[in-house]
């Protein structure tokens, strides 16, 4: 019995003694559970002296420093509640450059002076680290032999504990810095892009006499899409289990053209599956909020109550730590790639992003009053023509080899950035632009005295399910994010280009003022040049219709449809300008990225055609040799039969001839990917070896793909051993 065929057997059989019909591990009251985990308000207060709790809290609201005190007190505090709660060990959690988090575990023990055994945790120990960490991509910005690298306590994440089935560790969100103080991970750069923001539109709250707020900060909730298909396959396809997405395989009859997934009853294995992931992300205190089936067969998504988009971060790290590791938990794979299995839908990450000062007003929110409205436009504007500026950037960001599989499909945003508005939204800016009153009923007409503003109908927004970037009522949702991506490139990246024209926004509204206008002139004054110049970015229509790609290209849009490509904007010079003024990047550190995400990108794609070509030479070709074998064999048998009429066996004989074509076919293909991927692995310098990968191995891979794909169709089903896609993606 061949693998894939063992494969279907064991879940026909899993499934007919009901083993795959699944029951949650645990039912639990939400309320009874929900932040259990977590050193939240309520264990602080019984675990920490008044004074150092609401020290702490203040400086989380505002910022400042932890002196080695409070440090103490808290570490103290922590260390008991998690030592109640079965913790052992603890660790500094950080997400390096490689996009996943990371972790190392460190005791609780320690000996007193008689030495005799006891719990131990330091203030030092709680605010800061220093993993060995050479090993981690660095980008050259620190080498092997001054492996030093330093990891810094993060007060506004929650500490939370993560249970396992050895007890339980102690988690303390951290930063990674290089001994010289230079970022090497993902999250230092957030909070700096959180700073800059802040600071940016404070200013421009001020000016609209906000006095009360102390700070801003960027909101996100991110929609986690996934795929879940049964462990058995995944074991017996080697490109799951090393890339992430199936190399091969031939289309599913039946795929997602019935539009019978989306939004369908979940199957209860499933639905197990998610109560599960759920406990565990409330006991973390994660909101997650919505769970269904996605478009395509097999895919699902998770969405969370938004956040700030620090802890949001955090919590997406979670989120995808929690679906593999409750996946495994019930005998299922979860396949978190952009683009597990081609001509389905790929997944995503729709990054909902806004703004919110400290009295929790979202900045996005469009007002009830005029002056309200002036502010909401002053935020809007300011956004959108951040994206216009700085669209290349955002592709940048969430530019990598798996969503280069999504990006420009039809059924993802394109790799072209667009902001869609809604009709009402749209026509207000055009109206404006032209000087024009906008027309609406008497209800929703508010005199401005320069210019009519209609109050903004949030329900009033239609949805435009092919835009990148698009207005959803009081948020944009940035839908280019991959599933499997860290969300912080995209919002630091965000947040980065938002604070650079909000602040520019601020000098001429200042500027303006001192002319001696008021502030609704000197505001209108501000916007309307740059509601004109980022007209190009506002795009209504259909982004997956090809007509776009034309018309983006004549309104100047940029248009980068590989990772190569799109990556070199990361180190433009108007582009490193605006994150280097931020503070959120030196120039040191984005030069580092840039090689980091290029060497993962030939990394990546270096894996997937050494994985290719094994799978093609060792379990396609040799499946396709013995096909050929039964059709020889079966004319031979037949031919040697006594009386047999010769040629009754012609259109066996040239089925044999085309299926040996085919076998001739494959090997050519894989020594055509063999011979590319030698010449792309000696390429030296990171930039030519990336568009090697890009340029020479994508396309070889692809055409052995078409071959393999061509035979899996015709070639005896007991003789193939990858288990197909009909299987996984529909028996489960
Ligand atoms: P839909 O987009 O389907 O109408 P919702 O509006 O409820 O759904 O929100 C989708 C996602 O956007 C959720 O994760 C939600 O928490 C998030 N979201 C809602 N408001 C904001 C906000 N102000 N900032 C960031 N994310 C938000
Ligand atoms: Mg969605």
């Amino acid at each position: 019995m061949s693998g894939r065929e063992f494969a279907i057997r064991e879940i026909i059989e899993k499934n007919s003694c009901n083993c795959n019909t699944g029951k949650p591990l645990a039912t639990a009251n939400i309320a009874d559970i929900y932040g259990t985990n977590v050193f939240n308000d309520a264990a602080m207060s019984k675990f920490l002296p008044y004074s150092a709790h609401k020290k702490l809290k203040n400086i989380v609201k505002l910022g400042g420093k932890i002196d080695d005190l409070l440090a103490e007190e808290v570490a103290h505090g922590v260390k008991e509640w998690a030592i109640s709660k079965g913790a052992t060990h603890f660790t500094h959690w950080f997400q390096p450059m490689t996009g996943l988090t990371a972790e190392k575990h460190d005791s609780f023990l320690s000996f007193d002076k008689s030495g005799m055994p006891i719990n131990r945790f330091s203030g030092k120990n709680l605010s800061q680290g220093e993993p060995d960490a050479s090993s981690f991509p660095s980008g050259g910005i620190r080498a092997t032999f001054e492996a030093r690298g330093y990891t810094a306590w993060d007060p506004t994440s929650p500490i939370f504990l993560i249970e396992n089935t050895a007890g339980a560790t102690l988690c303390i969100p951290t930063i990674f810095l290089s001994y010289t103080g230079e970022a090497l991970d993902k999250k230092t750069p957030l909070l700096r892009s959180i700073g800059a923001l802040s600071k940016a539109a404070l200013r421009v709250l001020k000016l609209f006499n906000n006095t009360s707020a102390v700070k801003v900060y960027s909101t996100v909730g991110p929609e986690q899409e996934y795929f879940l298909i049964d462990r058995a396959y995944y074991y017996r396809r080697p490109d799951l289990l090393l890339t992430g997405r199936a190399l091969f395989g031939a289309p599913s009859p039946k795929g997602q053209q019935m539009e019978d997934h989306y939004f369908g009853t979940i199957r209860e294995r499933i639905l197990a599956f998610m109560q599960d992931v759920e406990n565990e992300l409330y006991k973390l205190g994660i909101p997650a909020k919505t769970r269904h089936n996605e478009v395509a067969p097999a895919q699902f998504e998770l969405a969370p109550i938004f956040e700030d988009s620090n802890i949001a971060t955090d919590h997406n790290q979670l989120i995808m730590e929690t679906l593999k590791k409750i996946a495994a938990r019930h005998d299922l794979a979860l396949l978190i790639h952009e683009k597990p299995f081609a001509g389905v839908n790929g997944s995503g990450k729709h990054n909902n992003w806004s703004m919110s000062d400290s009295d929790d007003n979202n900045l996005l929110e469009p007002g009830k009053t005029p002056h309200e409205n002036l502010q909401f436009l002053t935020f809007l504007v300011a956004t959108i023509t951040g994206v216009y500026r700085y669209s290349d950037v955002l592709r940048a960001s969430i530019a990598s080899a798996g969503n280069d599989h999504r990006l420009g499909a039809n059924e993802a945003p394109p790799a072209i950035i667009s902001v869609f508005l809604g009709e009402q939204l749209n026509q207000i800016l055009d109206n404006l632009e032209n000087n024009k009153k906008t027309e609406y009923s008497d209800k929703q007409i508010i005199d401005l005295g320069i210019s009519n503003l209609p109050v903004i109908n949030k329900d009033a927004t239609d949805r435009n399910r092919t835009s990148p970037f698009a207005f959803t009522g009081n948020k944009f949702e940035f839908r280019a994010v991959g599933s499997s991506q860290s969300i912080a490139p995209a919002n630091y990246s965000i947040n980065t280009v938002v604070a650079t024209i909000l602040n520019q926004f601020s000098d001429t509204i200042e500027a303006n003022i001192k002319k001696g206008m008021d502030l609704n002139k000197a505001v209108m004054e501000t916007i309307l040049p740059a509601i004109k110049e980022s007209k190009p970015i506002r795009f209504e229509g259909n982004n997956y219709d090809p007509a776009w790609e034309k018309e983006a290209e004549k309104r100047g849009l940029p248009n980068k449809k590989t990772t190569p490509d799109s990556l070199k904007d990361l180190v433009a010079k108007k582009n490193e300008e605006i994150f280097v003024k931020a503070g959120v990047f030196s120039k040191r550190e984005i030069e580092s990225r840039y090689h980091i995400y290029l060497e993962q990108y030939s990394k990546l794609v270096n894996i997937e055609a050494e994985t290719a070509l094994t799978i093609a030479k060792t379990m396609i070709l040799p499946s396709a040799l013995k096909y050929q074998g039964f059709l020889a064999g079966s004319i031979q048998s037949a031919t040697s039969v006594e009386g047999f009429e010769k040629g009754a066996v012609k259109s066996q004989v040239s089925m044999l001839n085309a299926y040996s074509k085919s076998i001739e076919e494959l090997n050519a293909k894989i020594q055509k990917l063999e011979k590319t991927w030698e010449e792309a692995k000696s390429v030296e310098n990171v930039e030519k070896q990336a568009d090697a990968y890009c340029k020479n191995i994508m396309p070889a891979m692809l055409e052995l793909r078409n071959v393999v794909d061509y035979l899996e169709q015709v070639t005896s089903d007991e003789y193939w051993v990858l288990p197909k896609y009909r299987e996984m993606l529909f028996l489960y």
